[in-house]
């Protein structure tokens, strides 16, 4: 018997999507995923302080808390969950087939909803410091008191990066762009933008080689690529703006992807150019990535599917 849908990939787009297919009486299955593309639960199981998902005033939530409520309630509502990796589909006849290394199910209906990895550098001290200054959402953390009025760098030379030190020049005393190169690539009013801010500076053809501090971020020790200088760089925070990894690999090439490897959508809606199969979440976003905007994708994703479903007489 094939399922009627099947989820794949379990951060807030995917639980959201859980909860209303299963409240629709879709009974999902979800692949929660287990080593690849990050943790299960996906990249808030890797954030401190959720200060911006509403709902939770006085301080906010803890990211894994947040995912496991997510996890509780679809679980309310009876999803099946499996901590399993997708491996392969096949969306080349219907039912389609999703495999994992420890099964096969076939579905009627897919949402895909496996996130997109940040970019890291993983210089040598950054698992070590990673929860103490470290971060590649300036939007998740940024606000948080270790960053106020304090000196900050963010790594990268595009739109995110330009816009993640926007973001900080609210909070912190000096946002320090460290770009690789002599020239920005981020759109020109952006860059512009970015340059033009008082608050901003570019340290031109320079990487971060290391992070340096006990507990906490206290700073970076910076390379000029063109005159090989090396030297540290006190900060208190360091945010990665080099762009993400969208999980799309497992689809073999199945759906249409933009340039990026982002899963084309239809505007506004979850469709993807394969009939029944549906995207939501970061996999989808390069533009927003943000919990509550994946969640509200994942409710569309389940809507979408159930309409689907119920046009072509298969529920
Ligand atoms: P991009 O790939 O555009 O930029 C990544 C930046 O990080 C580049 O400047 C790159 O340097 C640098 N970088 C990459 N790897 C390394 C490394 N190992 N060491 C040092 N630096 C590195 O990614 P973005 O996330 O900025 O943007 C992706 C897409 O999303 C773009 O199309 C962008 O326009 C879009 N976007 C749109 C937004 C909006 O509309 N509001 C917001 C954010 C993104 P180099 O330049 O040398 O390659």
């Amino acid at each position: 018997m094939a399922e009627n849908v099947v989820i794949i990939g379990s951060g807030p787009a995917g639980f959201t999507a859980a909860i209303y297919a299963a409240r629709a009486e879709l009974k999902p299955l979800m692949f929660e995923g287990f080593m690849s593309g990050g943790t299960p639960g996906g990249q808030l199981m890797t954030t401190t302080e959720v200060e911006n998902y509403p709902g939770f005033p006085g301080g906010g939530i803890s990211g894994p808390d947040l995912m496991d409520k997510f996890r509780a309630q679809a679980k309310d509502f009876d999803t099946r969950c499996f901590q399993e990796d997708v491996t392969e589909v096949d969306f080349s006849s219907r039912p389609f087939k999703v495999k994992t290394a420890k099964q096969e199910v076939e579905a009627h209906s897919v949402i895909i909803s496996t996130g997109a990895e940040a970019k890291r550098l993983h210089v040598p001290n950054e698992e070590r410091l990673w929860s103490g200054g470290m971060s590649a959402c300036a939007v998740c953390d940024g606000a948080m008191p270790a960053y106020r009025n304090q000196d900050l760098i963010v790594i990268g030379g595009g739109d995110t990066a330009c816009e993640e030190a926007m973001y900080l020049t609210k909070y912190a005393k000096k946002v320090f762009i460290v770009h690789r190169r002599d020239e920005l690539r981020a759109s020109k009013i952006m860059a512009q933008r970015t340059i033009e801010n008082e608050k901003i500076e570019v340290l031109w053809n320079t990487v971060m080689e290391d992070v340096y501090g006990e507990q906490f971020v206290k700073g970076a020790n910076l390379k000029n690529v063109v005159t090989g200088e090396t030297y540290e760089h006190p900060v208190a925070g360091v945010f990665y703006g080099i762009g993400h990894t969208p999980n799309t690999e497992f689809l073999g090439g199945q759906i249409k992807l933009d340039d990026h490897g982002y899963i084309l959508v239809e505007p506004g809606r979850t469709h993807t150019d394969v009939e029944g199969v549906f995207a939501c979440g970061d996999v989808q976003d390069k533009v927003y990535r943000q919990a509550v905007t994946a969640a509200g994708t994942g409710c569309a994703a389940a809507l979408d599917a159930e309409n689907w479903l119920s046009e072509k007489g298969l529920v």
